[in-house]
């Protein structure tokens, strides 16, 4: 007789609620969520979605951290949010924004439930992401920022 244990659910198995409430929080300079990433294919969907060369666009809107571009957020919120707190670049936006918040290191349950938590409120809200598409989710951003 087998002795094998089941290999442990992660503590997400039944699925994890969010939906965004357009608080505009998480596009705003505020700490530990102050960056937002972008790899090469998002630095020339942006410029071309904003009709710019991508080297100008970086030299606008972007900074350049241990070897990333990122997003300026100095302003005090990103450059593309609006007064009604949507993205003008809403097609075109950044993968981490667009995934947010199913990233890999988001889904350490003290991480949801203490800084994603607290930064956004559409945590707990709205409809259950079933356990395998949240993980689907955070392995396409890990794949996108080449981290896999
Ligand atoms: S912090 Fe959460 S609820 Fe607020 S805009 Fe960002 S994703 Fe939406
Ligand atoms: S690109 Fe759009 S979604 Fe991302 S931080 Fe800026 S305003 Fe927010």
């Amino acid at each position: 007789m087998s002795n094998r244990s089941r290999p442990s659910k992660p503590w997400y198995s039944k699925g994890l609620r969010f939906q965004c409430t357009t608080c505009g929080n998480c596009c705003r300079n505020h700490g530990e969520y102050s960056y937002v990433y972008l790899a090469p294919l998002d630095v020339v969907r942006i410029a071309d979605y904003l009709g710019l060369p991508p080297r100008r666009f970086v030299d606008q809107y972007c900074l350049l951290e241990d070897g990333w571009v990122t997003l300026r957020m100095d302003a005090p919120a990103c450059a593309f949010l609006q007064e009604d707190n949507r993205c003008a670049i809403y097609p075109v936006r950044p993968k981490q924004c667009a995934t947010w918040p199913f990233w890999e290191e988001n889904l350490e349950r003290a991480t949801w439930e203490g800084a994603v938590t607290e930064c956004c409120p559409g945590i707990g809200k709205g409809p259950l992401t079933p356990a395998a598409e949240v993980e689907r989710i955070a392995r396409e951003t890990e794949e996108w920022y080449g981290e896999e």
